[in-house]
């Protein structure tokens, strides 16, 4: 992520909330004081027991039952993976009279990291893996995202008179390996529970500190498409590579050409990444071999920016080996992966809606612009699905304010999500975020 914070320094740090609250929104902030201490050591317990992407049983249930006590009707257990097993999704619907029907999301799983934070609540979860053993740790987060959920949850039970509507909330596996949002919508999520009029969601960011949260209306993070190409020459020896057409020298060209698709096809004002992440060819220094195999990751913003560069790739991947002599029949293999995910493009209309709750719960000097990243998410298939809800998501700050406020000034370092010792200050970050939720999801389902 790239901090460029740097010219709005000086205006905050004055956290976390000091807006001038409606009389609801000085209720809200006295229960959530009544319940933040229960809602730290919820988030300290799922700190300290990540599981990993598809694995989220013991979370799971820690989030069904939770939210089954707070009254609201819920599923377990619902989703199937696109290899047919079950997946963990928790589905909790609240339903309060007429009106809209709002979702709220969290996801679930952790990573694959060894944490390195040092922190009393330390994850210390080994998993076997075949070459040795990894550490699991909540690295981005999405036990905060929990908390949040669950902090929201109760707030919107304890204040049904506040609302009308329905509030259906969604524990999501398997985000990291992007897979949980599809088991969900593949099992009939729209279908067989009440159909949504909005989706609304927060991910933490290190870039932010505590006591605020970011807001970006349009694309917020990139589509990630994942691109195999197999370079197909004649091989030979290597001493006589004129009786050979060499996959090798092809797909070197074939890297560097790929380069110019951002530097001089894509607008500058459109992010867009083109990656050759892995080169793989030949088993020896003395022979040419047949193939070459090349891996890309490509992040586009919008959908149309990325047909543009798959077209591309698929161009300049054929014309460059149509120019080393390579006949029809050995043109390239060029596949895409079926298990893209698309840009998350906050709904502008909705953004601005849920931007105006944000400034209402924190003050408008702890609601920031939020920068988009180029990292993926599949909270966008949410909006994919008919009925094609708008969505949106923002950003709530997770970095202690004081380590943050030294960052700017002395450059330090400041570790960032999937990061080991990736550390957010639990308190403030839950607070802001239960205060920012529950003011949007009322606001939505306003009566
Ligand atoms: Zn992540
Ligand atoms: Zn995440």
């Amino acid at each position: 992520m790239k901090v460029s914070w740097a010219g709005i320094l000086g205006m905050v740090l004055i956290l976390p909330a000091m807006a001038v609250p409606a009389a609801a929104q000085g209720q809200l902030d006295e229960k959530i004081d009544s319940n933040i201490n229960d809602w730290v050591g919820t988030y300290k317990y799922l700190h300290e027991h990540p599981e990993l992407s598809t694995e989220e049983k013991e979370t799971s249930a820690l989030v069904a039952s939770q939210l089954k006590k707070m009254g609201y009707q819920v599923t377990d257990h619902f989703g199937q993976y696109a290899n047919g097993a079950p997946a963990y999704g928790v589905v909790a619907v609240m339903a309060n009279g007429a009106g809209p029907t709002l979702y709220v999301r969290t996801d679930m799983d952790a990573l694959p990291v060894t944490e390195n934070t040092g922190l009393a609540y330390a994850s210390k979860v080994r998993e076997k893996r075949p070459n040795g053993e990894v550490g699991v740790m909540h690295a981005c987060g999405h036990d905060l995202h929990m908390t949040v959920l669950l902090g929201t949850a109760k707030m919107m039970a304890e204040s049904k008179d506040a609302w009308s509507g329905t509030l259906v909330l969604i524990g999501q596996p398997a985000e990291e390996v992007i897979g949980g949002a599809e088991a969900m919508l593949r099992a009939g999520l729209y279908a067989k529970f009440p159909k949504p009029d909005y989706v609304i969601a927060l991910h933490d960011s290190s870039v932010l500190p505590a006591g605020t949260v970011g807001w970006h209306a349009g694309p917020m993070l990139a589509g990630a498409d994942s691109v195999d190409i197999t370079i197909r020459g004649y091989g030979g020896h290597g001493a006589m590579p004129y009786i050979t057409k060499d996959p090798i020298v092809i797909g070197s060209e074939l890297v560097m050409a790929l380069q110019t698709i951002v530097s001089r096809e894509s607008d500058p004002q459109l992010p867009t990444v083109v990656t050759v992440g892995s080169f793989h060819a030949g088993t020896k220094h003395n022979i040419i071999p047949d193939e070459a195999h090349l891996q890309l990751t490509v992040r586009t913003m919008t959908p149309e920016q990325r047909e543009k560069v798959l077209t591309a790739i698929k161009r300049i991947t054929n014309g460059i080996a149509e120019a080393a002599g390579i006949p029809a029949e050995r043109a390239p293999i060029i596949e895409v992966a079926k298990d893209s995910v698309p840009a998350t493009i906050n709904d502008p209309a909705l953004t601005q809606r849920v931007a105006t709750s944000l400034v209402k719960a924190l003050g408008k000097d702890n609601v920031w612009p939020g920068q988009p990243i180029m990292a993926s998410e599949d909270f966008s298939l949410f909006a994919l699905e008919n009925p094609k809800p708008p969505i949106s998501m923002f950003w709530l700050g997770a970095t202690d304010p004081q380590k943050w406020k030294e960052a700017q000034e002395k450059g330090t370092r400041l570790p960032g999500p999937h990061s080991s010792e990736f550390a957010p200050l639990p308190e403030p970050a839950i607070r802001t975020g239960v205060k920012a939720m529950t003011t949007a999801a009322t606001d939505l389902l306003h009566k």
